[in-house]
């Protein structure tokens, strides 16, 4: 998920007078803004993710500093893996902050909504909030983690790209239905951005197809992230295509982001 409308604003705000320095030196363009930057993102002409390996770290139950390492080593492959996507769309880039949290915390976008929420990017304060909670403590095998931060990325991915500066001009001042339906292509792009990823490591992982198959099944829908079945077609799309060119939800039919 991500933090929604006022936090949208402010976030549009920070990035308005950001805007001027991400234009950077040397080969990089400037990032596309309007629709450009949403259907025509440069970010979807760059081929399949250059880097496979990712293995994952040992973790111990109910040793919260092993979680830490292991996504801090998650955050290395995501950081490898879509700066070299970036320098492909000769975007400029740069390594998200990410805090990892047990419960409650106070984060540019207000209070960490702590028991609805797995994760979140705040645009504010441009950092992914990644929570590792009791259940996950206790199973040191368990792959949901691994799928919130590299969906909280893919968050970042359409920050850095535009795209999130793009959909938040766009909805402002839209009624609420719109609203929502520009929220589901965004949250849905992350999808498909996180299975991307994931897929393009799979094979490093060492692990059973069913850790996969399990995530699409437990997968469930809502108004902001579109329906369950429209969860899992991006998320296998991003997958099976290893590459964000895969994953423009800005061009797809009303139907597909539903
Ligand atoms: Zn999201």
């Amino acid at each position: 998920m991500r933090k929604s409308f006022i936090a949208l604003l402010m976030g549009l705000i920070v990035s308005l007078l950001l805007s001027g320095t991400a234009v950077a030196s040397g080969s990089a363009r400037p990032v596309p803004t309007g629709k450009t930057a949403l259907t025509k993102n440069p970010i979807y002409a760059t081929g399949e993710f250059d880097f496979t390996e990712c293995k994952e770290l040992n973790r111990q139950p109910d040793d919260v500093d092993s979680y830490k390492i292991y996504l801090d080593h998650l955050m290395d492959c995501l950081n490898l893996s879509w700066g070299e996507e970036f320098a492909q769309a000769k975007l400029p880039f740069g390594k998200p902050k990410v805090r990892f949290i047990t419960g409650a915390a106070r984060t540019g976008c207000g209070r960490y909504p702590a028991g609805y929420a797995a994760g979140m990017y705040c645009q504010v304060d441009k950092t992914m909030w990644i929570l590792i909670d009791k259940h996950q403590l206790k199973d040191p095998s368990e792959f949901e983690l691994f799928a919130v931060i590299a969906h909280e990325y893919g968050h970042y991915v359409q920050d850095r790209a535009g795209i999130l500066p793009a959909a938040d001009r766009a909805t402002r001042k839209a009624s609420k239905a719109t609203a929502y339906a520009w929220t589901r292509r965004i949250e849905l792009q992350a999808a498909c951005f996180s299975g991307a990823f994931i897929g393009s490591v799979w094979h490093s992982l060492g692990r059973d197809q069913f850790d996969w198959d399990d995530l699409l099944e437990r997968t469930l829908g809502d108004p902001l992230h579109g329906k369950a079945k429209n969860i899992r077609y991006w998320l296998k799309r991003g997958w099976n295509g290893n590459a964000p060119a895969v994953c423009n939800t800005f061009s797809a039919p009303a139907s597909k982001v539903a």
